[in-house]
């Protein structure tokens, strides 16, 4: 059996006719960051809900650390923090105040509650804003505050829905510093986001759905190396630009996308590590000066799109078998 810390297996969720979540499968292991990216309706929210236990799954199985969250959901409760895509904020409540209520629910008393919101404080870097009133935070230090309530309990597992979402550029950076320190303290973290370009920079591993579905699961260098067929490489010779533009044009197997100042950005048909160094080779064979050679970054979100296009998705992550009509109901209902 898998020792991850987080398991998702063969899960379902419908609403009436739509179906949020079909077959969901994945597993995070502990101390890892995972991203979970999918557009607008694609099931993230109703997945982490079931993870959190204020959903329940028509079918499937989920376990925090060994604890199923239909079976044992207070043991559940205790090593997850869930944050929110939106939450509740209380007009004239101050961010001390907040962090208190929410401390003395987990059961900090005493000595041992101010010295845990004191803690959360200091490292949510909101000491300075304690007496300051909800309704007068920006938006980033609210999320902070919400990642503040998230930790009061000091879980192990952190499931983080758009934490970022709607963040200025500094607001987002001071985000993902904080989830750094995060990874770096060993939390294992799940994060949803529609930001490709942000989680590729947090996360271990990616986890991409559509439509309820897992489309993909693994690393963003992974993404990339499956789904970039082509490579687009720049290549320059300060002396005789007009040269390389010729030398392309003559050869198969590589096509010009742009002529630039200094030669020309070319794409690669196979793009495989071999063509690369064969097209280096023969450039030089062929008497080009070239003084600069360098393989563009293929984007996540090209990669993304490529992996949509080609129907990898399909090679990437095998789909679970379709479940018997008696097991749909084996767990919960719709209500
Ligand atoms: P977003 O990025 O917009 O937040 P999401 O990936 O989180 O989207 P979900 O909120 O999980 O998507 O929704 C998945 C589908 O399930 C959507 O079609 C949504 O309308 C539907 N849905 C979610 N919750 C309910 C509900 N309580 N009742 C009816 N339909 C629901």
């Amino acid at each position: 059996m898998s020792d991850a810390l987080v398991q998702v297996r063969n899960l379902f969720r419908s609403f009436g006719d739509v179906r949020a979540v079909q077959g969901l499968s994945f597993e995070i292991p502990r101390g890892q960051v995972c991203g979970f990216i999918g557009a607008n309706g694609a099931g993230k929210t109703t997945t982490m809900r079931m993870m959190v236990t204020l959903d329940l799954p028509d079918a499937g199985e989920i376990f925090i650390d060994g604890n199923d969250v239909v079976q044992q959901p207070m043991e559940v409760r205790k090593r997850i923090g869930w944050m929110p895509d939106s939450y509740g904020a209380y007009d004239y409540m101050t961010v001390f105040e907040y962090l208190d209520f929410y401390a003395r629910a987990f059961g900090y008393k005493g000595a041992s509650r101010r010295d845990r919101v004191k803690e959360v404080m200091d490292f949510t870097d909101l000491t300075e804003l304690a007496e300051r009133p909800m309704n007068k935070l920006s938006k980033g230090m609210g999320q902070r505050l919400c990642l503040g309530r998230t930790l009061l309990h000091d879980p192990d597992v952190l499931i983080l829905d758009e934490p970022a979402a709607g963040l200025d550029p500094k607001a987002r950076v001071e985000f993902k510093h904080l989830v750094r320190l995060l990874a770096e303290q060993g939390k294992t973290m799940f994060i949803s986001s529609h930001i490709l370009s942000e989680l590729e920079e947090m996360c271990d591993s990616l986890l991409f759905i559509d439509q309820g579905k897992l489309v993909h699961h693994g690393s963003a260098e992974h993404l990339k190396r499956s789904n970039g067929s082509t490579a687009v490489v720049v290549v320059e010779s300060a002396s005789d630009p007009a040269a390389v533009v010729r030398w392309v044009e003559m050869n198969p197997g590589v096509e010009l996308i742009e002529a630039t100042k200094r030669g020309a950005r070319i794409k690669l048909e196979e793009g495989t590590d071999e063509q690369i160094a064969w097209i280096l080779k023969k450039l030089i064979t062929d008497g080009i000066s070239v003084t600069e050679f360098r393989r563009e970054q293929l984007k996540l979100e090209d990669a993304f799109v490529n992996m949509l296009k080609n129907g990898s998705a399909a090679r990437i992550a095998a789909q679970p078998p379709p479940l018997p009509p008696d097991a749909i109901s084996k767990i919960g209902s719709d209500t």
